[in-house]
């Protein structure tokens, strides 16, 4: 019989967050710590304040690639490919642990309590700095390599962070929309957009300027909204989903972003696959991948 808790940990580059989920996927506690000391004795201390007899096991989700026990590869975070992670909270809780990548596992919470809840198969996409992702296929966590961001959309194009060329992500991520921002003013473009004192422009200030009529600005968000509804008919072509459940911070540029994506969707997916597709935002943000780490302990 199940504990009707769990913990939930979202493992990020400066900040711990951990979380009392219930079985149902409400977070009802959360404590936010530093991860720049320390990150074990944090990690234990941050569990310790949460921990009860109620709790039904540990679930740790963590911006990179595992096997469900063991982190392989952390780009981001690479110290945290040499902590044992699993093995140090299951002997010091005396609880199951385990351990996934944060976008998946945003993508199981939301079918657990968010915009997919009633949904039995979506797509995840997370538009942040890089581009993850999750597939949830009739009501069960695709367990597949899912990097969802390094999809092929230009041929030979721009050089991705992983090395390859013309992803998702070297087109429709925060940081390739700032790359092409800067790029832009460094050739003399047109535009009202100036870089700030670190030579950086973010998405927010491209929105920004988008919004006074900058049409180079509004060119960014849009090529980038091209590029992301070639990703989205791609998995709706596979995968024939009931929705594509968008999150992350680019989607506060629906307007011109998602909208071109969608637009470009509609255009390029298979028309009966596309006809019970709905493409809409995460209803848990930030909080779905602590959710679905919790809800990894009852899986
Ligand atoms: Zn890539």
């Amino acid at each position: 019989m199940s504990k009707p808790f769990s913990i939930g940990v979202d493992l990020g580059g400066t900040n711990l967050r951990v979380a009392v989920v219930s079985r149902e996927g409400q977070i009802v506690d959360k404590i936010t710590v530093s991860s720049t000391g320390n990150i074990i004795e944090s990690l234990v201390g941050a569990i310790g304040k949460l921990f009860s007899g109620e709790i039904n096991g540990i679930g740790l989700a963590v911006a990179g690639l595992t096997d469900g026990k063991k982190i392989l590869n952390a780009p981001n975070l690479p110290i945290l490919r040499e902590i044992d992670f699993v093995r140090i909270l299951q002997e010091r809780f005396n609880t199951p642990v385990y351990i996934g990548n944060d976008a998946s596992l945003a993508a199981l919470g939301e079918s657990v309590s968010g915009a997919g809840k009633d949904l039995n198969t979506f797509v995840m996409l997370t538009l942040g700095t890089g581009i993850g992702g999750g597939v949830v296929y009739n009501r069960k966590l695709l367990s597949i390599a899912g990097e969802l961001g390094h999809i092929v959309v230009e041929p030979g194009g721009r050089l991705c962070g992983c090395g390859g060329k013309g992803c998702l992500e070297a087109y429709a991520s925060a940081r390739a929309m700032s790359t092409v921002a800067i790029e832009a003013i460094e050739l003399k473009r047109e535009t009202m957009m100036v870089k700030d004192a670190d030579c950086a422009i973010t998405p927010a200030d491209i929105y920004k300027y988008a919004n006074l009529g900058d049409p180079l600005a509004i060119e960014i968000f849009k090529t980038a909204g091209f590029y992301l509804g070639i990703g989205i008919a791609n998995y709706i072509n596979i995968f024939g989903p009931d929705a594509v459940i968008l999150m992350g911070g680019l989607i506060g540029a629906w307007d011109i972003f998602i909208k071109k994506a969608i637009k470009t969707a509609t255009a390029s997916a298979f028309k009966e696959l596309y006809a019970k597709t709905v493409i809409i935002p995460s209803t848990l943000g930030g909080d779905a991948g602590i959710i679905g780490a919790a809800e990894l302990t009852y899986c």
